[in-house]
């Protein structure tokens, strides 16, 4: 079921060609608290507007809706020209720079290279550190030794692995390319002097919590070989997805914030040197990771904070009357089938 309904699902979330001249605006753009080393500091983070994922079209993630914010067709270099004039006007010097593109921002169908060093140029005076997503197949020397030789802070290239399990990650999330790949990508990325980061996915579909729980730590503790930082990312509901579908019929539910504490506790002890973050999306509501409602505010603070001073410790000591509950349904998860 899951093959042919990802496939309609993936189809019907791609826009039809978007008008010339239409992606002359950024998807977005916002700044937000990160942490480079010890440092607290504001991070400025924009999404172009551009064909987005390949990998969408042909089959699509699970979980992923990002191709809804896409043009369905390539930006034009005078569109990105227009998108790079509007982030260096809103840019105020912020030390760390995130840019997403709903895909992969090495694709030069998304964005191409000679604007891919613009970019980069603007912020190069006065960013300590860049960080672009990508999938594995375009982390090369080719596409990163000229963004290397324009930005002389560090380029942070960040892959969404997802899971380091391979069945996971081909059944339940519906990736094209293997936890090999990304392991490979990151060598080669390391081995150009660029820093490394993996998104993990806390319960992709078909994983009961403590399943995805589990699924979290066995993948930090392969892929703290290969990265520099590992952010967990829970899943959330986004609009024309798999997990959607699944979610609309009651077939699915968020991840509880328990199962992330415990996720990042449990990872806290096997990421050796690897930065280990979480800044979920629509923590607290419906459809985001959320607990009781009463006690999410605390938890999303004290996860935010463990992530900025990178000390878990503290997550010990959260509780709330949820818990319990939380735990009994877990228990009950899997079908109580007699032996
Ligand atoms: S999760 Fe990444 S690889 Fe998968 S469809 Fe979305 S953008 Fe593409
Ligand atoms: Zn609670």
């Amino acid at each position: 079921m899951a093959g042919s309904l990802a496939r309609t699902v993936a189809l019907d979330r791609r826009p039809p060609p978007a008008p010339a001249g239409s992606a002359r605006n950024l998807v977005n753009q916002w700044t937000e608290p990160e942490a480079i080393g010890p440092e607290h500091v504001r991070a400025y983070v924009l999404i172009l507007k551009t064909r987005g994922c390949y990998w969408a079209d042909v089959k699509g993630c699970s979980m992923c809706g990002y191709s809804r914010d896409t043009l369905g067709r390539s930006a034009t270099h005078s569109e990105l020209a227009s998108q790079i004039k509007q982030a260096s006007a809103s840019y105020r010097g912020e030390p760390y720079v995130k840019v997403y593109t709903s895909g992969s921002f090495l694709d030069d169908r998304e964005v191409d290279p000679e604007s891919r060093a613009d970019l980069l140029k603007v912020f190069a005076p006065q960013a300590k550190r860049f960080l672009l997503e990508t999938l594995p197949e375009f982390a090369t020397a080719e596409t990163l030794e000229p963004l290397k030789a324009v930005f002389p802070g560090e380029v942070e290239v960040a892959m969404g692995l997802e899971s380091a399990d391979p069945e996971i990650l081909r059944r339940f999330v519906n990736k094209g390319a293997p936890p090999q790949e990304y392991f490979d990508a990151a060598d080669r990325v390391r081995s150009l002097g660029l820093r490394t980061k993996a998104y993990l996915l806390l319960k992709p579909p078909y994983l009961t919590e403590k399943e995805a729980v589990a699924d979290v730590v066995r993948s930090v503790a392969v892929a703290r070989e290969h990265f520099d930082a590992v952010s967990v990312n829970p899943v959330h509901i986004q609009g024309g997805t798999v997990v959607e579908w699944l979610y609309q019929r009651r077939r699915y539910r968020p991840p509880w914030l328990w199962s992330l504490v415990d996720a990042m506790a449990r990872s806290a002890a096997v990421r050796g040197t690897t930065r280990l973050v979480t800044f979920p999306t629509a923590g607290g509501r419906p459809r985001g990771p959320h607990n009781c409602g009463t006690c999410d505010p605390t938890v999303l603070g004290a996860l935010e904070e463990a992530s900025l001073d990178q000390r878990f410790d503290r997550l010990a000591s959260l509780d709330c009357a949820c818990r319990a509950r939380y735990e009994r349904e877990s228990e009950l998860e899997p079908l109580g089938v007699e032996s």
